[in-house]
């Protein structure tokens, strides 16, 4: 499946790398690998699953193995698996292999709601993978229940703890926060988190798709102001993952909470990934419509060379900001389509 990896070298050298018209460069990638899930989060997708696609359109490893290949050689150094739930993608332990031994793929991780990670966290960590960033929104059971559509907390908690017994770690947990549905869980949250050496990033809500849109956003400013009074935090020193949450650490600096706002204060003009569907669509902006489609190409035999250049052209494509605030009603797709 990977035997003509090598050969891709010829193209490119490593950290030749992507850079777009505002000079951002792009060194992550976002790899969906299904668009179903076993969770209805209510700011993510709606309650019928008739929308998904036929998985004759999803891309195989080899497909994926190829692409990542590409980017890798394009400076992409972290790729992160995502979905849906990436975990209900079959043989998803075989794709880490192939992934993690691609040159210049640096850091493999994995965002998970931990429903199925108990059985598959010691084969991950075998397969290659670093680290996982798991969706808690609640330690409450109800809340859990309302916020995903199941009653899903005993799972959830099962899969972190085997994460943590399997050393992917850190373990970020992801909490969508949200008014009048979670926020009173938030100090909670964070005790919790801190108490386990689990680093919480709380999220605003995006108005993705209808459900996002409905979510309840509520600005973070509170709630940060909150949690630095109540657990002494300062501005965190460290650069933590790169990504876009601004971390905050405890005075003795062994715990740390993330702020991701996309809404109240946004970071665009740092962003640094693009998103890749199940399907094959690169999605350059969370927030607008600019794609490539890359599956023709991997179908139609393209070379490297060919996918290389496409690749390039749609970075140039990469939109300058989102318009979440302007025109929320803009993006009509859901995260677990684009892949979140
Ligand atoms: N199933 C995996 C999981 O639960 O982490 C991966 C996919 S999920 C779509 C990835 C992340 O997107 C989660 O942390 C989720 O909370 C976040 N997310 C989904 N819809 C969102 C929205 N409308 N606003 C903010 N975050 C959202």
């Amino acid at each position: 499946m990977v035997r003509d990896l090598p050969e891709q070298r010829l193209f490119a050298p490593h950290g030749a790398g992507l850079q777009d018209q505002y000079g951002r460069r792009v060194d992550y990638l976002r790899l969906s690998v299904t668009d179903r899930c076993d969770l209805r989060c209510s700011y993510c997708r709606p309650h019928d699953s008739l929308a998904y696609a036929e998985p004759r359109n999803w891309l195989t490893f080899a497909e994926i193995g190829r692409v990542v290949g590409v980017f890798a050689r394009l400076g992409v150094a972290r790729v992160r698996l995502t979905g849906g739930e990436p975990l209900l993608r079959r043989n998803l332990p075989d794709l880490v292999s192939m992934l993690a031994a691609l040159p210049g793929v640096d850091d493999l991780s994995l965002s998970t709601n931990a429903t199925r990670l108990a059985r598959f966290a010691p084969t991950l960590k075998r397969a290659g993978l670093a680290r996982i960033n798991v969706s808690l929104d609640s330690l409450d059971r109800e809340c859990v229940r309302k916020v995903s559509g199941r009653d899903s907390l005993d799972a959830i908690m099962d899969g972190i703890m085997a994460g943590k017994a399997a050393g992917l770690t850190p373990i970020k947990l992801n909490m969508v926060a949200m008014r009048g549905v979670n926020e009173h869980e938030i100090e909670r949250m964070a005790a919790f988190s801190l108490e386990n050496g689990f680093i919480l990033r709380l999220i605003e809500a995006m108005p993705v798709g209808d459900m996002g849109r409905d979510a309840g956003y509520l600005s973070l400013d509170a709630a940060r102001a909150k949690l630095v009074e109540r657990f002494a935090l300062e501005p965190c020193t460290a650069t933590l993952g790169g990504g876009p949450a601004v971390y905050w650490q405890t005075a003795d600096g062994r715990g740390q909470i993330g702020f991701i706002t996309p809404i109240s204060r946004h970071f665009c003009a740092t962003c640094n990934r693009v998103r890749l569907s199940v399907e094959g669509t690169l999605y350059l902006c969370l927030g607008q419509e600019q794609r490539c489609e890359l599956r023709p190409l991997l179908r139609d035999k393209a070379s490297d060379a060919e996918l290389e250049a496409a690749i390039r052209a749609a970075i140039e494509l990469k939109p300058q900001r989102h318009d979440f605030l302007a025109a929320p009603e803009k993006i009509m797709r859901f995260m677990s389509q684009t892949g979140g």
